[in-house]
């Protein structure tokens, strides 16, 4: 028997779907992969999620949505995707050898910041190191800042950390910038930025909390200390599709393409939502929304084929 609808993802997209999809009676299964709950496990205080006057844990918040998608119904395996097939209906969605059949499925399995790789890096992430400067410039108020990477996201969260950081320095590992010329002009222009060019970073010091990078100059091989207490990475994210890769329509940069203003695919039946489609906001709320919309398009998409 074909599940009505297949989740796969379990971050503010895949759960709202879930608890949309669950009071319309679609009984979702939701495969929720072995990253459950998604970016927001990685992140401590979420001052922006509406509806949480004081704050809220980011692990604590994806809880909440969990229980909400439970209390209706959804059914959550704690496994990753292994194979799909939307060339014919019902859609097959594997898990290693098993096989659900699914007349609607709704992807939202987010994506993934890139990270430098270094070890004090991960130990340190929600404790000065981070990926988002929404989420947690606010914390590093008259405190100075670094933000790695040249491209468009580096220019950004610089040029956004200038209303808390005391300064920020941008670390690019090349020579000139990545970023389109007039973010570029406007990071260098700000009295605020410095820039360090031509240097990486070798690691990330702190106990408790960041407290100074190592960098090395890859010219002169000199390595020298900066004394920062946040640290935001912005090398890039990268959608997690590679399972649907052959399946549905991608954007050069791998994110799944939806119809203006909707969840649909160009597969129909197949819907998307959250940061997987999205590489512009990348808010948990706007996941959420996303989230929404994919399970209400489902739904009608349902009755239309089955009245
Ligand atoms: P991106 O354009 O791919 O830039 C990534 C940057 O990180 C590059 O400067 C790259 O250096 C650097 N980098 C990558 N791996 C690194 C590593 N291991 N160590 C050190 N540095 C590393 O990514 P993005 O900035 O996230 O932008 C993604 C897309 O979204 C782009 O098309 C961008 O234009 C768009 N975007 C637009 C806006 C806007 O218009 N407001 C805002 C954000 C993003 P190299 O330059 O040496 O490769």
């Amino acid at each position: 028997m074909s599940e009505k609808l297949v989740i796969i993802g379990s971050g503010p997209a895949g759960l709202t779907a879930a608890v949309y999809a669950a009071r319309a009676d679609l009984s979702p299964l939701m495969i929720e992969g072995f990253e459950r709950g998604g970016q927001l496990m990685l992140t401590t205080d979420v001052e922006n999620y509406p509806g949480f006057p004081d704050g809220i844990m980011g692990p604590d918040l994806m809880d909440h949505f969990r229980k909400q998608a439970e209390r209706f119904g959804t059914r959550i395996l704690s496994s990753d995707v292994t194979r799909v097939d939307f060339s014919e209906h019902p859609f097959r969605v594997w898990v290693g050898e098993d096989l659900h059949e699914a007349e609607t499925v709704v992807i939202a399995t987010g994506a993934s910041a890139r990270w430098l790789g270094l070890p004090n890096e991960t130990r340190l992430r929600g404790h000065g190191v981070s990926a988002c400067a929404t989420c947690d410039g606010f914390f590093f108020r008259d405190k100075p800042i670094a933000v790695i990477g040249g491209g468009d996201s580096a220019m950004e969260e610089a040029l956004f950390l200038t209303k808390f950081g005391s300064r920020v320095t941008v670390i690019h590992r090349r020579h000139e910038f990545r970023a389109s010329k007039i973010m570029a002009h406007r990071v260098m222009d700000h009295p605020k930025i410095d820039v360090m060019w031509d240097t990486v970073v070798e690691d990330v010091e702190g106990e408790q909390a960041v407290s100074a990078l190592i960098l090395r100059d890859v010219s002169s091989g000199e390595t020298s200390k900066l004394d920062v207490e946040g640290v935001f990475v912005a090398i890039g994210h990268d959608p997690n599709t590679q399972v649907f890769r052959g399946q549905l329509e991608l954007d050069a940069a791998g994110y799944i393409v939806t119809a203006p203003g909707t969840t649909r695919t160009s597969v129909e039946g197949v819907f998307a939502a959250g940061d997987v489609v999205d590489h512009i906001y990348r808010q948990a709320v706007t996941a959420a929304g996303m989230g929404c919309m994919a399970a209400i398009d489902s739904e009608r998409w349902l009755e239309a084929r089955h009245g």
